[in-house]
């Protein structure tokens, strides 16, 4: 392990409201369970961040060592239109609008969704598994929650009776409500409604006969509610109580709050140490979602393509730009705040590329070991990427210094700066050089030989094969610029 194997990572724990000193089960080892999208959609820029932020976790834990197996699901069925046991399962929902098959949507979504996170530079989680893959699992536990008596089954549906859970555990710990109080303010049940009490949720809907999700159960042709999925996957891969679990902040009631009464009912025990939440982005101060229309997507804003940023922004600059924010914080979008970043970013760039151009001195002006533990401090203290990156420009600023004469480093030092720099920068942050990735340095030379070619053809006074070579890298979002020393180009 890494400098900061002997330091204390701290981590602010949703179920407790504290930062604690984190202690993984199994030394060296961490389980994290990440609830994963419901691919009835294109994944939003909102539901990136949720994702980034995990990612960047997963990365800083490898970064130290740990073995970590994370789990990421991937919701193909069971999460209703309402969120809650009401109205039609998303992904049908989808099928029947678009004439598709459930499973042609799911995997259109799920390819979706793995596209942007590449874009991205994401790294794969261990193991993504999907409800669907996870029937078999989710009917055994329901069947050992009414064998504990927490459950009960009516017209082929199985609920969770909370109110009986609630005499023995407490429901509501985790998003900090009571039970009195959800009573108090719940209007009369629908009278349509066959639950016991509102608060019970569903663990087993019957699928009427219009509804073609459907698997055989011991209570009929049905399918699984959507807190429970996560439950038989987190349990099935991770253990009855493992480290760590992850979700958007949204999902900690009732998503979070109901995975957690199932797991205590099914096992008798707690099923995780530390809760993780992480903040929403959102857009012009509301929360980013596909059902209000208030998002964007990435591929908008990868293209340029959206009536909210003044130019296109590279799937790295949009990663900084998240990981300027620290994972806890709301975070909202704006083009100024994008450029902000892009400005900070090629900084960054610049500042690393320059790295190797530095000459060495026999001292250092400043102190780099003190620097390198600042950056170790900022991460162990529940992950908190932007101080991390203030550290970092403190480094860009004393490279400049350095080149500029105005401050002086050691060989040994600027080995210790240069690696410490790639580690943060591009394995625990996840950012890319684009400048210097071998297919760009291609990507430039064919554009040059096209500004080449661009200048015999207007020299022929071929002008059609000019513009048309202007033109369409324009359209492609390279801009040609001519000047006194010939023609340079933009990607923007
Ligand atoms: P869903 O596909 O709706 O289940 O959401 C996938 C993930 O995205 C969940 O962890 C949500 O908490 C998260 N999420 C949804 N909207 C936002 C947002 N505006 N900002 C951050 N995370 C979000
Ligand atoms: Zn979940």
């Amino acid at each position: 392990m890494q400098i900061a194997k002997n330091q204390e990572l701290k981590i602010y724990n949703s179920l407790t409201g504290k930062k604690e000193i984190f202690k993984p089960i199994n030394e060296g080892h961490i389980g994290m369970y990440v609830c994963g999208p419901t691919v009835y959609s294109n994944v939003h820029l909102g539901n990136c961040r949720t994702f980034m932020s995990f990612d960047m976790i997963f990365r800083y834990f490898k970064h130290l060592g740990y073995k970590v197996r994370y789990v990421r699901n991937i919701t193909d069925a069971g999460h209703l239109v309402d969120d809650a046991d009401d109205g039609e399962d998303k992904i049908a929902k989808k099928a029947r609008l678009e004439k598709l098959e459930p499973m042609e949507v799911v995997q259109r979504y799920t390819v979706d969704f793995h596209t942007i996170l590449e874009k991205f530079n994401f790294l794969p989680p261990s193991i993504e598994p999907t409800a669907t893959g996870h029937i078999i699992e989710q009917i055994e536990i329901i069947k050992t929650i009414i064998n504990n008596g927490f459950a009960y089954e009516i017209n082929g549906s199985v609920y969770f009776d909370v109110s009986t859970f609630n005499e023995q555990k407490e429901y509501g710990k985790l998003s900090g409500r009571k039970l009195e109080d959800m009573i108090a303010n719940t209007r009369e049940l629908a009278a349509q409604s066959e639950k016991r009490n509102p608060q019970d949720f569903a663990l087993w809907k019957k699928a009427e006969p219009e509804h073609i999700m459907r698997w055989p159960s011991p209570w009929g042709d049905g399918f699984p509610g959507w807190h429970l999925e996560c439950t038989a996957m987190s349990t099935k891969y991770l253990g009855e109580t493992f480290d760590i679990h992850g979700g958007g902040m949204d999902l900690k009631f009732p998503h979070h709050e109901c995975e957690i009464a199932q797991a205590e009912a099914c096992n008798g025990h707690s099923p995780v140490n530390y809760w993780l939440h992480a903040n929403m982005l959102t857009l012009n101060g509301k929360k980013m979602a596909k059902s209000t229309g208030n998002s964007i997507l990435p591929n908008e804003i990868f293209t340029g393509e959206n009536t909210i940023l003044s130019k296109p922004f590279s799937p790295s600059v949009v990663r900084f730009f998240m990981m300027q924010a620290h994972y806890t914080s709301i975070l909202d979008i704006s083009n100024d705040a994008l450029l902000a970043s892009e400005k900070g970013f090629n900084k960054l760039m610049e500042a690393i590329d320059n790295l190797d151009k530095l000459t060495v001195k026999d001292n250092s002006s400043f102190n780099i070991t003190q620097w390198q533990q600042q950056c170790y401090d900022a991460m162990n203290d529940d992950f908190n990427s932007p101080i991390l990156i203030s550290k970092l420009f403190e480094a860009v600023k004393q490279i400049n210094l350095i080149k500029e004469g105005k401050s002086t480093i050691t060989k040994a030092d600027k080995t210790i700066l240069t690696q410490t720099l790639h580690s943060f920068v591009f394995d625990v942050l996840g950012l890319e050089n684009k400048n210097n990735t071998a297919s760009d340095n291609k990507i430039d030379g064919v554009i040059a030989l096209l500004i080449e070619l661009r200048k015999e053809a207007r020299e022929n006074k071929d002008f059609a094969t000019s513009d048309k070579i202007r033109n369409q890298l324009a359209e492609m979002g390279i801009e040609l610029k001519d000047g006194k020393e010939g023609t340079t180009f933009n990607i923007l």
